[in-house]
This record gives C-alpha cells, structure tokens and sequence, in this order.
C-alpha cells in the first residue's frame, strides 16, 4: 500500500435505516487507523459521516475534515479533527477534498454523497485528475442505480470504459485494499486547477 494512503469518502449525513450502514462506515473508519492511512471528508459529526471519523481517530488515523462556513455556523462541523478546514463554499470543499485524497470512495448515502460521486467519476472521465473511484455497494443499496447506470449503457448515453472507471463492491475490506493498490498503481498526473 502507498505510504500514508489518503482516501477520501463521501459517506451520508445519516445513519441510515439498519445498523448495517454504520457497521460499514466504522470499519472504514478503522481500516484507515490499522494502515497508518488518512481519511478526508467533509468534516461532519452526523450520519455515517460522524461514524467513520470517531473510528478512524479512535484507531489512531489521521481525519482531514474540509468544511464550508456556513455549516460549521449550523454547528455541523467535527472539531476534534486532525486537521479541520473551513473553507469558504461547496466549490472549495469539494477541490481541496480532491486534491488532498489518492482515491476516492462513496458509501451509502443520499443527495450529498450522489453529488460527489458522480462529480468525482466525470472528473476521472474527464482526464482531470487519474486517481481510483469506488463505491460501497452494502447490501445491494446501489443495486437500482448500478441497473441504471448499465441502461444508460444499452440506450448509447455512457461507454462501458466510463462504467470501468468505478470500482464496485460489495465488502468493505476487499474494496479499501483495491483501491489501496489502485492508488499505488495510478500515473498520478493530477491537474484540479481547472474543475
Ligand atoms: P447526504 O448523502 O445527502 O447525507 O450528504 C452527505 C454528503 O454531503 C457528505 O459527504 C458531505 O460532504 C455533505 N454533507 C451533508 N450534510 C453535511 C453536514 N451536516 N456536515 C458536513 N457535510 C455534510
């Protein structure tokens, strides 16, 4: 695994319906502590996302919370992060999260985590950045949209390549240690300064 592997997670607000959800999010969170890695997220203390990131400090992970003003001023934002930036909109958030991960990785969520998601893969599409995609699917969660996707496909509005990009699955160790060693592997000519 890359030395100090930064993964960057979007991940729900919410727990979620099933304590499935934040069993996932907690072994994230210590798989990330037990490899010496470095999570960055958004740098909330709710949902899924306030799970993960008490496991990885708790397991002696690094946590990067990026966060806008304006949610910290909702008293959302995790103060006991490693590092905690409060950033000045959405655009900022979602750029230095970029910049600051080696791979990217959705969890179950809602709005939120889909906004992230797709916006990380079209940049990979894209060419602005070359850095691994995955996606958690627990439980058959993104069964529906993973079918929706593969119609998109068949109806001639995506390739199979742009489906190749994101690395799916279903058990949390199996698909941090993929992304791990996709990271390793990856060319790394990242240029965010554009998006
Ligand atoms: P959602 O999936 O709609 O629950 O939204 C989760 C995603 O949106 C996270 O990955 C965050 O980046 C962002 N987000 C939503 N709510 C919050 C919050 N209360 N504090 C920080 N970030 C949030």
């Amino acid at each position: 695994m890359k030395q100090g592997f930064s993964l960057c997670v979007y991940c729900g607000s919410r727990t979620g319906a099933g304590a499935q959800f934040a069993e996932a999010a907690a072994a994230v969170g210590t798989w990330i502590g037990a490899h010496g890695a470095q999570l960055v997220y958004g740098g909330g203390n709710n949902g899924l996302m306030g799970v993960m990131a008490n496991a990885a400090l708790a397991a002696g992970g690094r946590v990067v919370g990026v966060i806008p003003h304006a949610l910290v001023e909702k008293e959302w934002a995790k103060l006991d992060c490693t590092e905690l930036h409060v950033v000045d909109n959405m655009h900022e958030r979602k750029r230095m999260m970029a910049e600051r991960a080696d791979a990217f990785l959705a969890l179950p969520g809602g709005i939120g985590t889909f906004e992230e998601f797709f916006e990380v893969w079209t940049w990979r599409q894209l060419g602005y950045h070359d850095k691994p995609v995955g996606l958690l699917n627990l439980d058959g969660y993104y069964d529906s949209l993973l079918a929706f996707l593969q119609s998109s496909v068949d109806h001639g509005f995506m390739n199979d390549w742009q489906m190749d990009l994101v690395r799916v699955g279903g058990d949390v160790q199996a698909l941090l240690q993929d992304l791990a060693e996709a990271a390793r592997l990856a060319p790394r000519q990242t240029d965010l300064s554009e998006i």
